[in-house]
């Protein structure tokens, strides 16, 4: 091709993405499957990587890129970002109107939802997006425009006719499901749960990284004119009726009012369909219409005169907590739960309420026999709010944390930088689910063939007690295994195949699929690096040095990877009786993983420092290519980082997969693509081109993000 051909093939790419992105994500009328999607952003992402010329910020493949800021650079607001003066009754309302009929005549007013989430100014110039900032104090915000880039229904372009220079102002909002999700993530991984969708939409933006950003699930709502390019439309519904035409998402729900009778109404209508929405609504937005009469009407030091918010009033039931238990979650978190006299709130009857953690029920000083108000949390988690202290008898109990697991009587800690207490026997019926699930994950033993629901019907009918207890059920039983009334059948065979592959899996895998508190994957394979077998773990001087030596506060310590923590509870799992039972039962087994032996790293050939994936189904063993991939310089990564160079995607690997990794800025390849790299059979080009040898951004060694989200 020449050179203009491709820079015209990449100009239609993009927008062709751009009017697909928009499909999908705002106005959720998808009309290509993933995969055909998936074509046009490999071909435009290859283009750009060969035509360094024709790359460009606004590009749908830089949604996430560039490395964790330092902090966030500071942004001037002109005008300033105001907020909204509030009413809560339709008196405050009357007075209102009758403020501005004082000043004008023949006028209407447009009601909307007031989005609860973090204001954002958006500004474009050349009709590219070129900063996202909050509003901060009002005057000044910070700059997180590669955040707000990772929002997909953010437009990165703005169509010919819309300004070459425009700012526009709305509200990021985190999804309400997005937000269940989060958070439940979130105390599986020990940590404080978000308060709202509000907190979590706002703590979102304030990552660094934008990689992490990039996984919340954060969107927008445009409803404001900024400083420039929003001049010319004679109402309000007509500029955002622009906004829409222009790309950006905008309020789903809107009504023009003549009245103040009608703004009531309209406001009434609104509050039925509160909780129907995406975001969290807390309130009414009533705006005038008609644009020329803003300048008559002017600002307050608070907000615009023109525009009122009405606040509904704050969904809550006052109850009782009649008692507070302990549940075990399935990563062996302890969990304070309210029991309470149940109560009609939001649309459904509340007998119960997360407390989260013991901080949170001290923090809030909640006790049993406590009124307390209750509310939902984003809408749907019951949450309590506050104990209603007034009504208090004296006779209210205060909680305290079980120092046992309520489940199996097991030592109760909290692991270093967590909130939360956990049950920390392993052989805790409560966590089975998980750590058999855990043991045949991917990193760990890597039992693809038996997934979740197969893993679920075998705990729940008591097959097995233990993840060990795999290696010992019978093809034929396994095969008899009912999952919601089918039968496993075929897929035991790939099980039984996927075990015996496990029982010579190097130690540090095993050590990983053991799943001790706090031992990931990197930690596995760092402590398996300075040990043979699994069986020398125990007692082991190595560790035990690691300890001793950390009392001489790095005067005569020896410099190795392994924290003390890290040490401590491979010492202390070994030397439980859980963890000698685990050691008898994988000799008798004929179970025992040994180190890898450390194999020298390539220094040349062409993969020379690039991370590889792969993933999905290979025509060729995996372990086959890996070696292949070693050879010719490469590192073989066991999950996607931001250190990916390629991710080796085989048939029937998901989109969901391969988007994500585009996302970390890998390239999806091919199994014909990897050989024609690596100068094999199906080479069309020789070895070593430009394009491998062009990776200098994945250092070698490269392993990060397998501890990412790992809860062992
Ligand atoms: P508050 O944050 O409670 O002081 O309310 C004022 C804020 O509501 C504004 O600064 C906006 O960020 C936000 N808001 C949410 N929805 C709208 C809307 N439809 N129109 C204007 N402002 C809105
Ligand atoms: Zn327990």
């Amino acid at each position: 091709m020449e050179k203009d051909e491709i820079r015209a093939r990449i100009e239609f790419l993009r927008s062709e993405i751009e009017r697909h992105d928009r499909l999908y994500y705002v106005e959720a009328r998808p009309v290509i499957g993933d995969r055909d999607y998936d074509l046009l952003y490999d071909e435009l992402l290859r283009l750009e990587r060969e035509n360094p010329e024709f790359r460009s910020s606004a590009s749908p493949t830089q949604r996430v890129s560039g490395e964790p800021v330092a902090g966030f650079a500071q942004v001037r607001h002109d005008p300033p970002m105001q907020s909204l003066d509030k009413t809560h009754s339709r008196g405050e309302l009357a007075d209102f109107d009758a403020m501005v009929r004082k000043e004008a005549q023949g006028f209407t007013y447009s009601v909307e939802p007031k989005v609860d989430g973090v204001s954002m100014s958006l500004r474009y110039e050349n009709r590219q997006l070129v900063r996202a900032a909050t509003r901060g104090n009002g005057l000044v915000g910070d700059d997180v425009t590669l955040n707000v880039k990772t929002i997909r229904s953010v437009p990165l372009r703005l169509p010919e006719d819309a300004p070459d220079e425009l700012e526009v102002r709305g509200e990021v909002y985190m999804t309400r499901d997005g937000f269940v999700k989060l958070n439940a993530r979130e105390e599986e991984a020990g940590r404080e749960p978000f308060a709202n969708p509000r907190n979590a939409a706002a703590g979102s933006l304030k990552q660094l990284n934008p990689k992490e950003t990039a996984t919340r699930p954060l969107d927008i709502v445009i409803y404001n004119a900024g400083g420039v390019g929003c001049d010319g439309f004679a109402t309000h519904t007509e500029m955002i009726e622009a906004f829409r035409r222009w790309g950006f998402p905008v309020t789903p729900w809107s009504k023009v009012c003549e009245t103040i009778e009608g703004v009531f109404a309209a406001i009434d209508e609104l509050e039925t369909l509160r909780h129907t929405f995406r975001f969290e609504i807390d309130g009414a937005v009533v705006k005038l219409n008609e644009r020329r009469l803003y300048p008559a009407l002017g600002a307050t030091a608070h907000g615009p005169r023109w525009a009122r918010a009405y606040k509904y009033a704050p969904e809550r039931a006052e109850t009782v907590v009649e008692g507070i238990t302990v549940q075990v979650g399935r990563t062996g978190i302890l969990t304070p739960v309210a029991e309470l006299r149940p109560v009609e709130l939001a649309g459904s009857t509340i007998a119960r309420a997360t407390l989260h953690n013991a901080d949170q029920v001290a923090r809030q000083d909640i006790r049993i026999g406590d009124h307390v108000w209750l509310v939902k949390a984003g809408d749907v988690i019951p949450a309590i709010e506050s104990s209603i202290t007034e009504k208090r008898t004296g006779g209210e109990k205060v909680f305290e944390m079980p120092t046992a697991c309520p489940v199996c009587g097991g030592a109760v800690a909290r692991l270093e930088g967590e909130v939360a207490q956990r049950c920390m026997n392993p052989a805790c019926p409560a966590q089975l689910l998980r750590r058999v699930e855990h043991f045949a994950s991917r990193n760990a033993l890597d039992i693809r063939a038996l997934g979740e629901t197969a893993i679920n019907a075998l705990v729940e009918q008591k097959w097995i007690s233990d993840p060990l207890d795999l290696f010992t059920i019978p093809l034929e039983r396994l095969a008899s295994l009912r999952i919601a009334g089918r039968l496993f059948g075929k897929n035991a065979e790939s099980v039984v195949n996927a075990l015996k592959d496990a029982r010579s899996l190097p130690l540090s895998r095993w050590l990983f699929a053991t799943g001790i508190p706090g031992i990931g994957a990197t930690v596995a394979a760092d402590i398996a690096a300075e040990h043979g077998r699994l069986a020398d773990l125990v007692d082991s001087p190595v560790l035990e040095n690691v300890i001793a030596n950390d009392a001489l506060k790095g005067k005569a310590r020896k410099i190795l990877a392994i924290k003390v923590e890290a040490a401590k509870a491979v010492l202390g799992f070994f030397a439980s009786d859980y963890g000698r039972r685990y050691l008898a039962r994988l000799a008798e087994l004929g179970i025992d993983p040994k180190s890898e032996p450390k194999k020298a790293v390539a220094t040349e050939g062409p993969l020379v420092g690039a991370g590889c994936v792969l993933t999905g189904a290979l025509s060729r063993p995996r372990d086959e290519y890996a070696e292949l991939i070693r050879m010719a310089g490469g590192v073989v990564q066991s999950s996607v980082s931001s250190k990916t160079r390629y991710l080796i995607a085989g048939a029937n690997t998901g989109a969901a997969k391969t988007s994500r990794a585009r996302e970390l800025g890998t390239e999806v390849i091919d199994e014909a693509r990897l050989l024609e790299l690596l100068g094999g059979p199906a080479a069309t080009g020789p070895a070593g081109e430009p394009a491998v040898r062009a990776a200098p951004d994945a250092p070698p060694g490269g392993q990060g993000g397998l501890e990412q989200g790992m809860l062992f």
